[in-house]
């Protein structure tokens, strides 16, 4: 059985109203009730939580957010929202470790004991990974490996299951181009190999790789079909509501990967 393709939305800081938020995601439900082999989750920013009613029913369609703290009890923690919190509020998938954030100087010790909140949970963890710049020694690849290793170490065996890895090579990230296919392709082996070095071949197996760097609906299908991803880490197109569904229909088109 093959495994459904999964695209997610990383809204960043966008859009600027409630009722933009409303109306994306009312849309890309709609369209998710069609999809065959595909399931999508959008990640608004927090304050728009509450533009996902939960009053409708949607199929293949689910909630994610951009972080959570890796505090998993309620108390004194100004300015944290706890994974318990947004499961309540039916989020399923939280982002964890974006360059963006880690930018900001998260390092990959804060990143695990985030993801050791989310799985604890019983959520998703969408954990990113990726290099700033490709070395011509590969010196890039042990950095990824021990990025991957440190961001995970906190993390059960028992709920490997619950990590997603989002490969995103940084120099992609917001660019004119996504990385060609090929390379896509070496690296979600790459991140596997490294997987299951971690948790064993069998969940390796089962794992999800996404691939996040400029994608849109022109370049998703090659990166799916040649490039091997498992899904899609998706971030200005996320909001382009017209684009994104397009992505989707393009990407639900591929039923044998
Ligand atoms: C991202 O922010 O994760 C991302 C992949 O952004 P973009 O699609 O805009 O390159």
């Amino acid at each position: 059985m093959s495994k459904r393709t999964l695209i997610v939305g990383n809204w960043k800081m966008n859009p600027a109203t409630l009722e933009e938020a409303r109306t994306i995601i009312r849309k890309v439900r709609y369209v998710a009730t069609e999809l065959s082999h595909t399931d999508v989750v959008m990640c608004p920013p927090f304050v728009f939580i509450s533009a996902w009613s939960t009053r409708t029913d949607s199929p293949h369609a689910y909630l994610g957010v951009q972080s959570a703290s890796p505090y998993v009890e309620e108390g004194p923690h100004t300015g944290e929202v706890g994974v318990h919190m947004l499961r309540d509020m039916e989020v399923q998938y939280v982002i964890a470790g974006h360059s963006e954030e880690r930018a900001r100087g998260t390092t990959d010790v804060e990143v695990s004991h985030r993801v050791a909140a989310i799985v604890h949970e019983g959520l998703t963890a969408i954990v990113c990974v990726g290099e700033h710049i490709r070395d011509e020694g590969g010196a890039y690849l042990d950095m990824l490996k021990e990025q991957i290793k440190n961001s995970l170490v906190d993390v059960p065996a028992k709920s490997s299951k619950n990590v997603v890895i989002a490969y995103e090579p940084i120099w992609a990230i917001g660019a004119q181009q996504a990385m060609n296919p090929e390379q896509i392709y070496e690296m979600v082996l790459f991140v596997k190999k490294v997987f299951a070095d971690l948790f064993g071949q069998d969940v390796a197996m089962k794992m999800k790789v996404l691939y996040g760097g400029s994608v849109n609906a022109e370049n998703a299908v090659d990166i799916i079909k040649i490039g091997k991803a498992d899904g899609l880490l998706v971030g200005r197109e996320s909001v382009h509501v017209e684009g994104f569904t397009e992505l989707l229909k393009a990407v639900d088109t591929i039923s044998e990967k």
